[in-house]
């Protein structure tokens, strides 16, 4: 039910706003909404954005605890990207470092292509031609 309602969202959301929108079929005890969140983290389909403090369900095939999100600031669109190349990089140098990892959750900040064009396109008159 819980990761049907973070797939709904199709955005990141608060556990509190996934016990709002469950209410019509359930009352649910946050309690209950972060132990099956967490469950669902811990197998991959589920990933939790620290900085936004909210929860989203994996746009990929389920990797456990491993993702990388860009997020951007100015419309807050988050994009979920398989970069397995960057997270087995990390989880190598975790290994050499006799770093048990728990959890990897990438989160890059900044701006999104829309917004990066929407920029563009106003900036667009007064931009010289750019000489290669
Ligand atoms: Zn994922
Ligand atoms: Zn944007």
């Amino acid at each position: 039910m819980i990761v049907e309602a973070l797939r709904g969202a199709g955005r990141p959301v608060s556990a509190y706003e996934l016990i709002d929108q469950l209410r019509e079929q359930a009352v649910l005890a946050p309690q209950t909404v972060y132990r099956a969140l967490d469950r669902l983290i811990a197998t991959g389909a589920a990933h939790r954005l620290e900085t936004l403090n909210a929860f989203v369900a994996c746009s990929h095939t389920r990797h456990e605890g491993r993702a990388v999100f860009a997020i951007c600031e100015s419309c807050g669109t988050v994009n979920e990207f398989d970069e397995p190349k960057a997270v087995d990089c990390l989880a190598a140098w975790a290994k050499r470092a006799k770093f048990s990892v728990r959890e990897m959750t990438l989160e890059l900040r900044g701006r999104c292509n829309n917004c990066v064009a929407g920029d563009e396109a106003s900036a667009g008159a007064r931009r010289s031609a750019r000489a290669d």
